[in-house]
């Protein structure tokens, strides 16, 4: 009998995770997906459904987030297709295993490390990025010869739609899935032992995900937020960092998981930066930012609320116009932020950018070590000791110098957090790795075995023992 389909799975009503997992782990263990050739078919049809679809991601963006197209190219519709490309130019060779050297005592022989595939990886994307987040894993798994089942976010509606109907269209029904769902379909598949779980969310969820992934010792990519601090020294070109960091602030208005979340400035240049960054939001997105095509939407009334309430924290130095109806909150800079306040307990993740000032180095070092380490750390100034000094001194999962929010663009960097930003790199090569299982293997051959030197009785032919066994 034909294995069901997922739209037979759909129709008849019965989710099924076990079913699924079983389904794809069977396809998996016949080897299917080892070869290189089905890797890059399957790659080269996720890169063709990109392209040939760009219009409905581009519509749904806008349906879910009003995102903007260029914006949906920068980081959904066109990133998709170059990270792909990246992957089939180097595929080949990540694959190569690598040789490593062995011992004098077990000559003759020769080790190598090869890099197996996991199995069946779990992907719980989110919904800031939806396309990214969900299917940048999936080329990971892919690149690595996985199976997957890929759960799209529930607050991306319009976008999680278009994967689900296009993800079976173009791509191995028998070794991918999507799931559409909350916590109610989450919660059932994170039961299932899965042979990896990559998940892209917040602390809260992470930590029921990790719990899951434990009972049955999975191994876990956790790709979450926190505060970014943004350090605007003296020494700063102010008029490009007030560019840049609006950019990378207010770019999807504020939802972006490695934009500043904060600016500690120093002291004598505040007003000048404060100064800056406003003239560049007029700049940006005019005096009424809310007629802008370029300017984004909160993504659900939840989070507009929440954000709403944020304002209250400090006092309003540009912006503060919101309307919920839109769901519009406007680039919004606050001043005087006391730091027990709510905008500087929590991840604001939303167009809101407190200003603090700061006196000095120590100062900047004592604050961000005595928070959680966050995703991105981002330091403007042309003082590369001070630079270095901040980047030796504290800890985040990447970093930017005189840059903000786009280091996840870069195919070669690993992008993932530390500590409570998360576990786990990848993208490119590093994404390959996540999703493999690196084998030493000892090949050793029979042609010389000089029993005397290995096995016991030990009590024989000590000396030349002691010159073959490493030290
Ligand atoms: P979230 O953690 O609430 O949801 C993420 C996913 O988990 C969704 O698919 C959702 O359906 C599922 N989910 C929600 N509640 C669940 C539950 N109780 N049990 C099981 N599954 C559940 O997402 P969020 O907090 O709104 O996302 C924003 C956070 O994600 C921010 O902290 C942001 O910084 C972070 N983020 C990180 C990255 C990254 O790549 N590091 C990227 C984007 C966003």
């Amino acid at each position: 009998m034909p294995e069901p389909t997922l739209t037979q799975f759909k129709t008849a009503n019965t989710f099924d995770p076990r079913g699924l997992l079983t389904r794809h782990r069977n396809y998996f263990l016949s080897g299917a997906t080892r070869s290189i050739e089905w890797r890059q078919k399957q790659l080269i049809a996720l890169r063709s459904m990109m392209r040939e679809h760009a219009e409905d991601f581009y519509e749904a963006l806008w349906t879910d987030l009003r995102r903007s197209r260029t914006e949906a190219d920068w980081v959904d519709v066109k990133y998709m297709t170059s990270e792909i490309a990246h992957v089939l130019e180097h595929l080949r060779h990540w694959m190569e295993p690598v040789p490593v050297s062995t011992p004098l005592m077990l000559t003759p022989s020769h080790a190598k490390l090869q890099f197996d595939p996991l199995g069946v990886g779990l992907i719980i994307g989110t919904w800031n990025y939806p396309v990214m987040l969900t299917l940048s894993p999936l080329i990971a798994a892919i690149s690595s010869g996985n199976a997957a089942v890929v759960k799209p976010p529930d607050l991306a509606p319009a976008t999680s739609d278009v994967i689900d109907r296009l993800v079976p269209e173009y791509l191995d029904r028998n070794a991918f899935s999507v799931v559409l769902g909350g916590q109610k379909e989450t919660t059932a598949l994170l039961e299932q032992p899965w042979d990896h779980i990559c998940f892209t969310g917040g602390t809260t969820v992470a930590k029921i995900v990790m719990t899951a992934a434990a009972k049955n010792l999975t191994p876990v990519v956790l790709e979450l937020g926190g505060k970014n601090p943004c350090i605007v020294h003296s020494s700063a070109n102010l008029r490009i960092a007030a560019r840049r960091v609006a950019f990378g602030r207010w770019f999807n208005a504020g939802q972006s998981c490695t934009a500043p979340d904060h600016v500690l400035v120093f002291k004598d240049v505040r007003d000048e930066f404060l100064k800056c960054l406003k003239e560049t939001l007029l700049e940006f997105y005019g005096e009424d930012p809310q007629k802008s095509p370029d300017y984004g939407r909160i993504v659900s009334l939840h989070h507009f609320d929440r954000l709403a309430n944020l304002l209250a924290s400090g006092t309003i130095y540009h912006g503060g116009q919101h309307d919920r109806a839109d769901r519009f909150i406007a680039p919004t800079v606050l001043v005087d932020v006391p730091l027990d306040s709510p905008a500087m307990q929590e991840e604001i993740f939303g167009p809101i950018l407190p200003v603090i000032e700061v006196d000095n180095a120590e100062q900047v070092i004592e604050f961000i070590n005595a928070r959680p380490s966050p995703l991105g750390l981002y330091i403007f100034s042309e003082d590369p000791s001070l630079t270095q000094r901040l980047l030796h001194s504290t800890a985040s999962g990447d970093a930017g110098v005189n840059e903000c929010t786009l280091q996840p663009l870069i195919h070669d960097l690993p992008f993932g957090g530390v500590g409570n930003s998360g576990m786990g790199k990848y993208h490119g090569e590093w994404g390959f790795r996540a999703y493999s299982n690196a084998r030493g293997v000892l090949y050793h051959s029979t042609k010389l075995d000089v029993a005397g030197l290995r096995y016991p009785p030990y009590n024989q032919h000590q000396h030349l023992r002691e010159l073959v066994i490493p030290s």
